[in-house]
């Protein structure tokens, strides 16, 4: 008989659990067995006193095997997880260009949390695209064609899920060993053998400051190894958006728009460098060999091809591939966000952005909402352009005016000016990958 208060007691005075105890723990609160306030006490507990190597493997394994486990049998899977940013396109890009490069792709997408949009909404809006596929399905596309983007199933790693609604409201979200935990739980039941992890860094990020991004990258590639998976962590900025289009539809527009050989670089380097990355562990090509490669079949437009291929195989409109503008469904009304004075953008608040285009309708403001996968921001200038009173920096395409007051305070507040003389450059000088751990 599984004993909560003493297992409770046990981390409150920084014993370890055995692995026995934690297989217990997770399947008698997954059956609702155990009472969600000795949960939330545990769960303050690890806050506090955190869990050790072997604790931590066995907590993501009994996570992990809480629900269906997908398997490819003999396919060797690299999956991709990014903590989530604003303007994050880049999975739309990455699965068709490591595929292209030889990797196997299985990704499998959650919906869009607080401020961040969800690659899944992205995707809806390519006309036809089947967003949620049968696992068999999901698994023979990526034998067939080497990849394939999928929502989640509620059944996979469902104790995961209910731990993580516990910590949303007991304060318990940011521990380090309940983060990597729910993360890689989510890749093991997702099928894959060795992760790349996009861990996002700045203001417009879960880890606002370096030193906790390379913390949370190092835990997350410990913990990887501790269950045998290879993993590569980069710290990639998230300080302002990536790329110039925030929203669902335009972001996937501009996606094209990078597979097509264009687009903004900051988006083409992230999604080059992760691309490298699963290159290398999955092959025994270096890091260096791998990004070649992506750049390459960037160029050759052999990225391009693989996400048409894709597209197809998930019924979707592959004209999108070609003329994105007319196949995908972008608002027709536009306002101008100007500079309020001459002077140097020094700030751009991402958050703010994304809060803004959530109240225009393109994210959730509840569970039950419908997004509307039309409307947009695009950044017309970004962080350390000088620009003179009255200029645009922002385009924002929407269609209720209603909703257009809602999100223009943020618009307009999250531009920092500096008027005062500090020095233009046409771009921000930070380079985009901030570090890498393997
Ligand atoms: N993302 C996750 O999937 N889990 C966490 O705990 C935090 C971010």
């Amino acid at each position: 008989m599984f004993d909560m208060i003493s297992f409770i007691e046990r981390k409150r005075d920084g014993g370890a659990h055995t692995s026995q105890e934690i297989r217990d723990f997770v399947r008698e609160f997954a059956s609702g067995a155990v009472p969600d306030y000795q949960t939330s006490a545990w769960l303050m507990a690890v806050y506090h006193a955190g869990l050790d190597d072997d604790e931590l493997r066995e907590f993501t394994l009994a996570l992990a095997h809480s629900g269906e486990v997908l398997s490819f049998e003999d396919l060797r899977i690299v999956d991709k997880h990014s903590t989530g940013g604003v303007g994050d396109k880049v999975t739309l890009l990455l699965a068709p260009l490591a595929a292209s490069c030889g990797v196997r792709v299985a990704k499998l997408s959650g919906p869009g949390l607080g401020f961040t949009g969800g690659t899944v909404d992205k995707l809806e809006s390519i006309p036809g695209f089947r967003t949620h596929l049968s696992s068999e399905r999901f698994a023979g596309q990526v034998r067939k064609i080497g990849c394939a983007i999928s929502g989640h199933s509620v059944d996979l790693a469902p104790a995961e899920g209910k731990f993580y609604a516990l910590r949303d409201v007991t304060g318990t979200v940011p521990s380090l060993p309940l983060i990597c935990s729910s993360i890689i739980s989510k890749k093991i039941a997702g099928g894959a053998d060795s992760f790349v992890f996009d861990v996002k860094c700045g203001a417009g990020a879960f880890m606002p400051d370096y030193e906790r991004a390379e913390r949370l990258a190092s835990s997350l590639v410990s913990l990887s190894k501790n269950l045998g998976k290879k993993s590569v962590a980069m710290i990639t900025d998230m300080d302002q958006p990536l790329g110039e289009w925030i929203g669902n539809s335009v972001e996937v527009m501009e996606a094209v728009t990078i597979l097509q050989g264009g687009g903004p670089d900051d988006v083409r380097e992230v999604v080059v460098n992760l691309a490298g990355a699963m290159v290398s562990i999955d092959s025994d090509s270096s890091f260096e060999e791998g990004c070649e490669l992506a750049r390459e079949k960037l160029i050759d437009g052999s990225a391009l091809e693989q996400f048409r291929k894709m597209i197809v195989a998930q019924d979707g409109d592959p004209a999108v591939c070609d003329r994105p503008k007319e196949i995908l469904p972008i608002a027709c009304n536009t306002h101008y966000v100007t500079s309020p004075a001459d002077g140097v953008i020094i700030a751009l608040d991402a958050r703010r952005v994304g809060e803004g285009v959530k109240r225009l309708g393109g994210g959730r403001m509840s569970m039950e909402e419908e997004i509307d996968l039309s409307v947009g921001a695009r950044l017309i200038r970004k962080k350390g352009a000088s620009v003179e009173k009255g200029e645009t920096v922002l385009e924002v395409v929407y269609s209720s005016e209603e909703k257009l007051a809602d999100a223009l305070p943020f618009f307009n507040s999250a531009f920092s000016f500096d008027r005062e003389g500090a020095v233009a450059t046409t771009t921000d000088e930070r380079s985009i990958i901030l570090g890498k751990v393997s």
